[in-house]
């Protein structure tokens, strides 16, 4: 009998009142846990438990208390990241040594924030006008509400949660439905780090039952939100009819531009890794791989033999590289993608379901799509799997072209030893991040976000934390 979760709420644990739903996991395809659906009046509890925590002394925590709680916190995540990492696995099916990685790296991103949380300082304004003095100061904005995606659970919750505690804002998070046990185990650290109650509340549920009771509630102040574009267009009208901030992290279709001159060996590996991790269910995943036409064949060799190479299997084994794909539904949908492209192209390796042992959960291999165009469904749709789509050109010109031919603009990447050649493509892809040299690199020092349909605003970095701060200027007339 799988266990039942409960809501966290106001520093404690509470049962649902309404439905329930069942976690399964992906490579086993056996149920881990019941949850409860939460209801509209449950986030209702869960804002007022942040609106009361906000008001009731969170927003004037001075910043060292804010720095502190946050730097135990980032230990906290550190010290647990086996656990937090097998926990995840079993949820999200992602290889446990990648799962233990993640938790170790977010710890970063909170050490990062934690060192924001006295450094938020405003300006004085020299004006005009004599006899006066002008200064800003930036305060929290209230309760943020932040939606959360499965594909890296852990990470993406504390990628809002710590900017936002760190400009002193106090949050309900609303968990996948898909992947929603990391995040609780991360509410026992957030009462053990020693939040005040109220400070960090978690609401599960489906996204179109809990997920907009959140976003539509009239006491959310900020939303956050990381998921498909669909949703996220959703969400922003929502914030919109009410006019409060919202910030988007969405999907990509992100072109790796491989150039002869290359250094074709390392591009052949990133490629592949870029593509592949976590089973190709990543917002930045280099989904369309463009390679220079008089190279194409010899450096598709080394593609297709690395990405042969990944072990794929039980994500709890230490060797295994690719677990599988998060449901029964995101599995036919990547089948039906990969389905859509044998009449115009070749697939060149994987494509098909994994049987054998791994029968129960949903394995697709690594797959190499070749002589793809990129009008073709593949390389316009974010599929969300390990699906490869290579796409020939002749030269920079065209390569830049396809590349900014998507309605997507998370990143892109470049692969060249030309040092202006690297400079002036990565000017011209329409991206909020590219790489020369290299895939895959996020940091917290750094901006990460999406340009076109693939966001507005930034994690990583200062800009992070503007969307949970407002502004005031005080104007003093001095006599
Ligand atoms: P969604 O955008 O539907 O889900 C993302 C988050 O939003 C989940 O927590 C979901 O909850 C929640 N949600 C769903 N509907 C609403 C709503 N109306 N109001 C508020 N919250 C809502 O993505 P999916 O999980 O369905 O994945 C579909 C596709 O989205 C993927 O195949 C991929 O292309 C893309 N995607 C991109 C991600 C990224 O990192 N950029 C992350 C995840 C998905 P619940 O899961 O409980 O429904």
């Amino acid at each position: 009998m799988a266990t039942t979760t409960k809501h966290f709420v106001a520093g404690e644990w509470r049962a649902g009142a309404g439905a329930s739903m069942t976690d399964v996991n992906p490579t086993s395809g056996k149920p881990l846990a019941e949850f409860p659906i939460g209801t509209a009046e449950e986030v209702d509890g869960a804002v007022r438990a942040a609106r009361a925590a906000f008001e009731g002394g969170w927003r004037d925590a001075t910043p060292n208390v804010r720095r502190k709680l946050l730097l135990k916190l980032a230990q906290l995540v550190a010290d647990n990241a086996q656990e937090l990492g097998r926990i995840a696995t079993d949820d999200m099916g992602m290889p446990w040594a990648f799962t233990m990685g993640e938790a170790i790296f977010t710890a970063e991103y909170v050490e990062y924030y934690a060192g924001w949380a006295d450094k938020l300082d405003g300006a004085t304004i020299p004006l005009s006008a004599s006899n006066t003095l002008d200064y800003t100061v930036h305060e929290p904005r209230g309760v943020v509400a932040a939606i959360v995606p499965w594909n890296a659970p852990l990470s993406l919750a504390l990628w809002r949660a710590a900017p936002a505690l760190a400009a002193g804002n106090a949050m309900v998070i609303k968990p996948s439905e898909l992947a929603p046990l990391p995040i609780l185990r991360l509410m026992d650290l957030i009462a053990e780090a020693g939040f005040p109650p109220g400070v960090v509340n978690c609401v599960t549920g489906s996204g179109s039952e809990t997920g907009a009771s959140l976003v539509d509630h009239p006491g959310v102040d900020v939303v956050a939100f990381t998921g498909s574009t669909t949703t996220g267009r959703r969400v922003a009208e929502a914030a919109g009819r009410r006019l409060i901030p919202v910030s988007l992290e969405l999907g990509g279709k992100s072109a790796n531009v491989v150039f002869a001159d290359a250094d074709l060996d390392a591009a052949a590996v990133q490629a592949c890794v870029g593509c592949f991790v976590n089973t190709g269910q990543q917002c930045i995943a280099g989904s369309r791989l463009l390679v220079e036409r008089s190279i194409h064949d010899a450096f598709m060799e080394k593609v297709t033999a690395f990405a042969r190479g990944f072990a794929v299997g039980d994500p709890m084994q230490p060797t295994t590289q690719m677990g599988p794909l998060i449901s029964e539904r995101q599995l036919d949908r990547v089948l039906d993608f990969i389905g859509s492209a044998k009449t115009d192209a070749n697939i060149a390796l994987g494509g098909e379901r994994l049987g054998g042992d791994l029968a129960d959960g949903y394995f697709v291999p690594p797959t190499v799509v070749t002589g793809v165009r990129n009008d073709m469904r593949i390389a316009r749709e974010e599929i969300f799997g390990p699906v490869l789509s290579v796409i020939p050109f002749a030269d920079e010109a065209e390569a830049i072209a396809i590349a900014n031919d998507t309605d997507y603009g998370l990143a892109g990447g470049v692969w060249t030893n030309d040092l202006s050649r690297a400079h002036r493509v990565a000017r011209a892809i329409q991206a909020g991040t590219v790489w020369v040299n290299s895939w895959l690199a996020v940091n917290p020092q750094a901006p990460f976000g999406g340009y076109k349909s693939s966001g507005i605003g930034r994690e990583g970095g200062r800009e992070a934390i503007d969307v949970y701060l407002q502004t005031k200027n005080v104007y003093v007339q001095l006599h």
